[in-house]
C-alpha cells in the first residue's frame, strides 16, 4: 500500500487543464499540489465527468481562474495529511463533492446553508479538481463514501447523485415524479424514487429512444420525449436539462401545488409563460450546490440501497473526448475518468 501511495521523484503528475475556454482541455505535467493544514493530499482513483465541467470548458459559465483543473466527482486515497487535519489514515479512500470549502460564519452558513455561502469555494472551478493524478482537499469537505460502491460507481454519486439528491428532497413527497433530461443525475434519482415507491416520468430529447429505454429499464412507468405531454399530471418535476425552454413545459405537466425544481447551474433563457401555468400554487425553485449534511444524508441511502450506476470510462488523458461525447449524448449514465492508468 505504501508503495503505492508515494509520490514520483519529480514530484509531477498528468493533468488535464483548462486554459483557455473554447479551446478545449490541455493535457500537461504540472507540479503535485502541497496539501495545507487542513488539506489532504489525493491520489486520484476515478474522477467522474459532470455537465458542469462541460459548461465550464464551453465558456458557459464565468471563470473564477485560469488555469484550472476541472472535476468535482473524485473518489481518491489519502497520500498525506495536513497537520491540522485528524481521523484521516494514508490509504483511506475519500470523495470530494464540489463545495471545496465555505467561510463559516456568514448568514447562509450560519443558517445550514454553506451551499449559498459568498464565500463558498467549489472544487474544479475555485479549486484545481480532479482531472489529474493528484489533488488536495480541504479535509472538512471530505465525504467517507459507502463500501458497497467501487471507485468507478461511487464518482458519479459525488454530484450527480447529491445534487441529484438535494433536488429530489426539494422537489416534495408526491407520488408521481417528472425527470426532465435523463443523464447521469437522472438514472440515479430515478432508482432512489422507485425504492420509496414514486412513479417515474422521464422526459427525454425527442427522439431519444435510446435513453427512453434505458429509462423503462430503471422502472420508469413512462418515458417519451420532452415535446410529449405527460400521461398524468405530476406531483412534481425536476429539471436536469439545461434547455430554459423546459419550463413552462414541466409547468403545464404538474398539478396544481406541485413544484418544478431547476437542478443544473446553468439554463438557457426561459421562454416568457402565461401566467396560467404558475396558477394553482404551483412553485418553482432551483437547486445551488450542495450542503455537507446533504452529502452525509445522500450517502447513508446510498449505503442502504443498490443504487447501480451505469458508467462509460475514459483515461484521464482522454477526458476531452469524454466531454464531447457528453456534449452530443453519446452514452447513458455517467462518463468517469480512470485517473490511475
Ligand atoms: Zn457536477
Ligand atoms: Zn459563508
Amino acid at each position: 500500500m505504501h508503495s503505492q501511495l508515494s509520490l514520483p521523484s519529480d514530484r509531477s503528475m498528468t493533468a488535464l487543464r483548462l486554459e483557455q475556454p473554447g479551446l478545449g482541455l490541455a493535457l500537461r505535467r504540472v507540479a503535485i499540489p502541497q496539501p495545507a493544514a487542513h488539506e489532504l493530499l489525493l491520489r486520484v482513483s476515478v474522477c467522474g465527468v459532470c455537465r458542469t465541467d462541460l459548461h465550464l470548458v464551453d465558456g458557459e459559465l464565468p471563470l473564477h481562474r485560469l488555469p484550472l483543473i476541472p472535476g468535482h466527482e473524485v473518489v481518491g486515497h489519502v497520500v498525506q495529511a495536513g497537520r491540522e487535519t485528524s481521523g484521516f489514515a494514508v490509504g483511506e479512500r475519500v470523495g470530494v463533492a464540489w463545495l471545496g470549502g465555505s467561510c463559516g460564519h456568514c448568514a447562509y452558513c450560519g443558517d445550514a446553508h454553506e451551499n449559498l455561502c459568498d464565500n463558498a469555494s467549489f472544487t474544479g472551478y475555485d479549486r484545481d479538481g480532479g482531472y489529474a493524478e493528484y489533488m488536495v482537499a480541504d479535509a472538512r469537505y471530505v465525504f467517507r463514501l459507502p463500501e458497497r460502491y467501487d471507485d468507478e460507481q461511487a464518482a458519479p454519486l459525488l454530484c450527480a447523485g447529491l445534487i441529484g439528491y438535494r433536488a429530489y428532497a426539494m422537489a416534495g413527497p408526491g407520488k408521481r415524479l417528472g425527470l426532465y433530461g435523463f443523464g447521469a443525475a437522472a438514472h440515479i434519482i430515478a432508482q432512489l424514487a422507485r425504492h420509496q415507491g414514486r412513479e417515474v416520468y422521464a422526459f427525454t430529447r425527442p427522439g431519444d429512444v435510446r435513453s427512453q429505454n434505458f429509462a423503462r429499464e430503471l422502472g420508469a412507468v413512462w418515458a417519451g420525449g420532452s415535446d410529449e405531454m405527460a400521461p398524468d399530471d405530476l406531483d412534481a418535476a425536476i429539471i436536469f436539462a439545461a434547455n430554459g425552454a423546459l419550463l413552462p413545459k414541466a409547468l403545464g405537466d404538474v398539478a396544481k401545488g406541485g413544484s418544478v425544481v431547476c437542478a443544473g447551474i446553468h439554463m438557457s433563457d426561459i421562454p416568457a409563460f402565461p401566467y396560467a401555468l404558475l396558477w394553482g400554487e404551483r412553485s418553482v425553485r432551483s437547486v445551488a450546490n450542495l450542503t455537507r449534511a446533504d452529502g452525509e444524508a445522500f450517502f447513508r441511502i446510498a449505503a442502504e440501497l443498490p443504487l447501480r450506476t451505469r458508467t462509460t470510462a475514459f483515461a484521464l488523458r482522454d477526458a476531452q473526448k469524454a466531454l464531447d461525447a457528453l456534449r452530443a449524448g453519446d452514452f447513458d449514465g455517467a462518463a468517469v475518468l480512470r485517473c490511475r492508468d
